[in-house]
């Protein structure tokens, strides 16, 4: 894809971020495919920097052969922001599982099942084929769409945004850090383990499971100092769910599984099933998105 802002048609606004950037549907003048482009603050980013991430980008780029991970076109600089182009989904899993629990009902465990093993496949493809360690695993970085696709967003380049953007901002209320990133400013793989048990605890309890936080004091204290927000075991979800779930969740980074080892799991193998299982796996689980669009 070769194009500039000229050729993009602003048609509405989808999301608001946390760090202040705005996500737009956009068409493609030209081409009449339709995107979401997230547009940030470049200002902080020096010409050094903007190289290195262009390069990253088209690393990317030339080697989206996954399809649990949303796909990149291409990156703008405009008058001080920068336009990150990407697929269009249809809803985040944040609003999504919001407006199950709106009608009192809760998110199934083959839905919740498939996400994970989703997440978890991007997130080792991403180490395994790109080298990158996404960093910001959260409800609304994961992307849904009716036709039974979850894909994981903003890792990479927008890693590049949110950390430079993040030094210069408090941390928000609501973060899915790991207590070794915190306590030690250590980053592994794991980490972004770590932050998809707390985004899956999130959406099976139907909020998030940390009480509130007034302060990032508190928010250190009970992260690096207190339990883990584990899942406790309930009518609504099997063993092997929650068990799953609380692998994530194990404190000490070095006890804490891998992908290899959570790959293993039963609970991921069998949601990760081959061949018609997984077509109709697929199939079901878009129908059940399906029901609850347009979210808002
Ligand atoms: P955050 O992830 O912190 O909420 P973002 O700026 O990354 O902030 O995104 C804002 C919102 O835009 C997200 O919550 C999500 O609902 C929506 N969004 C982001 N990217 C896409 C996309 N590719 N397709 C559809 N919706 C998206
Ligand atoms: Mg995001």
């Amino acid at each position: 894809y070769q194009f500039t802002a000229n050729d993009l048609i602003d048609q509405e606004i989808i999301g608001q971020g946390s760090y202040g950037g705005v996500v737009t549907r956009m068409q493609h003048k030209q081409s009449g495919n339709v995107m979401a482009v997230k547009r940030v603050r470049a200002h902080e980013i020096n010409t050094a920097e903007r190289e290195k991430m262009l390069r990253e980008l088209k690393i990317i780029i030339d080697s989206q052969n996954c399809e649990d991970i949303v796909k990149f076109y291409g990156a703008i600089f405009q008058d001080g922001d920068c336009w990150i182009c990407m697929e269009i989904m249809d809803c985040s899993l944040d609003k999504f599982y919001r407006e199950v629990y709106k009608i009192g009902e809760k998110l199934p465990e083959a839905v919740v099942g498939f996400i994970a093993a989703s997440v978890v496949r991007a997130l080792n493809y991403l180490k395994e084929a790109l080298n990158i360690i996404h960093r910001d695993v959260k409800p609304s970085n994961i992307l849904m769409c009716k036709s039974g696709f979850v894909k994981l967003c903003d890792f990479g380049i927008s890693g590049y945004l949110v950390d430079s953007i993040a030094k210069t901002q408090d941390v928000g209320c609501q973060v899915y850090m790991a207590p070794e990133r915190l306590s030690e400013r250590k980053y592994d793989v794991r980490s972004d383990i770590w932050s998809l048990g707390v985004s899956l605890v999130e959406v099976c309890i139907g909020r998030f499971p940390y009480e509130d936080w007034n302060s990032v004091f508190d928010q250190l204290q009970a992260v690096v100092h207190g339990d883990p927000p584990l899942l406790s075991a309930s009518g609504d979800y099997t063993i092997e769910l929650v068990n799953f779930v609380n692998r994530c969740l194990i404190k000490d980074m070095n006890s804490r599984p891998k992908f290899s080892e959570l790959m293993e799991d039963p609970f991921f193998k069998h949601y990760n099933a081959q061949g018609l299982a997984f077509v109709e796996q697929r199939a079901s689980f878009g129908e059940y998105v399906a029901r609850f669009l347009p979210i808002e």
